[in-house]
């Protein structure tokens, strides 16, 4: 992977997955929130529903709390206003006739005129007592001609009401007092609540006061309020009810009721009781119709009572609703998140596309960096030169320049030194290389030199062109057998020029690989023809040019080795010439050397079809070391050989045995646990057996 890309992808994949997990934390937070906001947003509509309906329960108490006191107090205003009507005009008669009429008579006037007083209410009427207990004016009618003694009158809770007003007429001159007392019309000995004001009228000393029974005035008031409640409405569902602890329902299903209905269910009036008997008011919950619906809805109410009158004031809200609301929050709360995710989305692919646009533009610009950096690298390298770092941009790419130089040039410097080696090696190590096949691939100049032939007279053929004659087969399937199984191979081999002298070289041949894999043969070669030819001379008799004793001696051993380890038939064969003294006497040295020349020839000659070795061991003795089938034939070859001597019929007049030279043969068999010597002197034995019978004749050891 090019590194320019390797960066951009890293910078596209690195971003693309920051954006993704910024995305998911927003969204992770997002869910989270509307999860938290979902459970909020009922708990805060329920509450705040909540404060709703007490604040307008409130508002409701404290508006009959402000009636009822506004009330009383007008009542008094107006009880007190009309007292003093009485008492004025009580005082002008008075004041009138006081001089010109007697007590009686005014007291008629004053009377008859405030009996008579009436009032736009029709409720209202004047009343006087004395303050010694003597009813005047008594539930409208006079008592002046008759003694009526109220002095000991009490009303229903035991009080003495004519005692108390005249207490507090005599003491204070006027006043409120409470009472209970029956009403006028009489229909009902029931008594009633009854304020009234009494003032002293001090000519007479009696007291003149007006009452008002509280009750009528509360109804009046109730009925007031009850209609501005009834009429209250906050949605098309939403109304204040009002029941009475004495299970009087006043405004059942937003409608005032009058006359009063009883409460039609006692279970949820006994909820509404025991929540507003606390002095703050309470929550119930429970399941209502709603005005525009006759089926039964979950609803929450606040009922608040109002102690004076008994009442139980209360609003409440359908949770449906809330469900409903809590619904289009959630919904509208959804639709912003997802609002917010396309928007993101959007982002997202703008920031793609940026981040996308930006890595392949940091991508082509470091890779255009790269690629400037390795061509200016190859044509140092190819040049054997320096990189040019002014034609580089970036700091890090001339610092990596710099470093790269210091190496290019030990670099440069080594290739030169090597090339030096390279063509001194070219020039003196005698090299080859093939293919699998052993098809020459390369030669060195020191290969054309020794072979004489030219590399392309080389390359595309085998090593066969060079091979020697005398180098066999099973040697060349040696080489192979070693390298097959990827060993390097060793030795000596000798081979042929092209003019066809031969020369020898030391030889290593070993595999060569490429990336592990076997890709042919390098072979490595020294020139040994020198140290061959010393090799030869040491072991080759100098006159007939066969094997000398030296070569004898290490050869017997090597036969000897070979016949133990395949168990094959070893024979020594010792030749003597018969009476070769005599020859050189009568012929002369000369003639003698000529003639052990012509028969260590016709040795080579008989001999070299055979697996076998010939030597001359000194003198005119001779030896042949081979591997025969049989014994017999053994026996035959040193016969013909024999006979072959005779045949080349070289005069010998001195011979005693023939008049040509004649040969005598002593053969020995290698025997089990045999040492080279015994065998030898076994040959020598059967040798000289030979020579006893009479020479010219071929014996065996036993
Ligand atoms: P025999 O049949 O018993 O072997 O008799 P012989 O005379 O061959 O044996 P002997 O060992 O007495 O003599 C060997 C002779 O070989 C002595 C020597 O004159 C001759 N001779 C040895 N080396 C050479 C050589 O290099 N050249 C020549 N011309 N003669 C040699
Ligand atoms: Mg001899
Ligand atoms: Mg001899």
């Amino acid at each position: 992977m090019k590194i320019s890309n390797f960066i951009s992808k890293s910078i596209f994949l690195v971003s693309i997955i920051s954006v993704i997990f910024v995305l998911l934390v927003t969204i992770f937070f997002q869910y989270n929130n509307f999860l938290k906001e979902s459970n909020e947003i009922k708990k805060t509509y329920i509450k705040q529903k909540k404060q709703h309906l007490e604040k307008e329960v409130e508002k409701v108490y404290n508006y009959i709390e402000f009636k009822e006191k506004e009330t009383n107090q007008k009542l008094r205003i107006e009880l007190k206003h009309k007292v003093e009507n009485a008492y004025n005009i009580a005082m002008i008669i008075y004041e009138q006739y006081k001089d010109k009429k007697n007590d009686d008579e005014i007291k008629e006037l004053i009377v008859n005129i405030l009996k008579n007083y009436s009032f736009p209410n029709k409720r209202n009427y004047y009343y006087i007592n004395s303050n010694t207990g003597r009813a005047i004016l008594f539930n409208k009618k006079s008592y002046l001609d008759t003694y009526k003694n109220i002095w000991n009158m009490h009303d229903s809770t035991g009080e003495y009401i004519i005692r108390k007003q005249s207490i507090i007429a005599l003491k204070q001159g006027s006043g409120f007092v409470k009472n209970y007392f029956v009403k006028p019309d009489g229909k009902n000995a029931k008594q009633f609540p009854k304020l009234s004001y009494i003032k002293n009228f001090e000519p007479f000393n009696w007291h003149i006061g007006i009452g008002e029974y509280l009750d009528d005035e509360e109804e009046l008031v109730k009925d007031e309020i009850l209609n501005y409640i009834a009429s209250i409405r906050y949605d098309e569902n939403g109304y204040i009810f009002l029941n009475t602890i004495n299970k009087k329902a006043l405004i059942f299903n937003g409608e005032k009721q009058s006359p009063a209905i009883e409460y039609p269910n006692y279970e949820l009036l006994k909820k509404q009781i025991d929540a507003s008997s606390k002095k703050t008011g309470g929550f119930i919950n429970y399941k209502f119709k709603k005005l525009t619906s006759d089926q039964k809805y979950e609803k929450i109410a606040f009922v608040k009572r109002f102690e004076k009158w008994g009442w139980i004031i209360g609003t409440g809200a359908y949770i449906d609703e809330i469900d409903e609301i809590i619904e289009q929050k959630k919904l509208f709360l959804k639709n912003s998140v997802f609002f917010q995710l396309e928007l993101g989305f959007l982002f997202i692919l703008f920031i793609i596309l940026v981040i996308y646009l930006i890595s392949q533009k940091t991508s082509s610009l470091i890779n255009n960096h790269i690629e400037n950096f390795i061509n200016e690298f190859n044509i140092a390298t190819k040049d054997l030169k320096k990189i040019n770092v002014h034609n580089l941009t970036y700091k890090e790419f001339k610092m990596l320049a710099t470093s790269l130089n210091k190496i290019l040039e030990q670099r440069n410097k080594d290739y030169e030194k090597l090339e030096r080696y390279n063509n001194i090696i070219n020039e003196h190590v005698i090299s080859s290389t093939t293919n699998l096949e052993g098809i020459i691939t390369d030669v060195s100049q020191a290969f054309c030199d020794i072979s004489g032939y030219k590399k392309e007279e080389l390359i595309g053929k085998t090593h066969s062109i060079i091979r020697h004659p005398d180098i066999e087969d099973s040697f060349y399937k040696s080489i192979w057998q070693e390298l097959s199984k990827n060993n390097i191979f060793k030795g000596e081999i000798k081979n042929r020029k092209k003019d066809g002298q031969s020369y020898w070289v030391d030889i290593i041949i070993q595999p060569i690989y490429e990336d592990d894999k076997k890709i042919g043969y390098t072979a490595i070669k020294h020139d040994i023809t020198d140290k061959k030819r010393i090799e030869e001379i040491s072991i080759t008799d100098e006159l007939t040019k066969l094997f000398n004793r030296r070569y004898f001696n290490k050869k017997i051993e090597d036969g000897i080795k070979i016949s133990k380890e395949s168990d094959k038939l070893f024979c020594l064969i010792m030749i003597d010439i018969d009476y070769f003294k005599n020859y050189n006497d009568t012929y002369g040295h000369q003639q003698g050397d000529e003639a052990l020349f012509r028969i260590s020839n016709s040795l080579t000659d008989y001999f070299n079809s055979l697996d076998n070795y010939n030597f001359r061991l000194g003198g005119e003795e001779f030896a042949v070391l081979l591997f025969p089938e049989t014994k017999e034939k053994a026996l035959n070859y040193a016969n013909e050989f024999r006979e072959k001597v005779k045949k080349l019929n070289i005069a010998h007049s001195t011979s005693k045995v023939s008049q040509v030279v004649t040969v005598s043969c002593g053969i020995a068999f290698l025997e089990e646990n045999m040492q080279s010597k015994e065998f030898y002197i076994n040959a020598d034995k059967a040798l000289y057996k030979a020579k006893e019978s009479g020479r010219d004749k071929v014996c065996t050891f036993n």
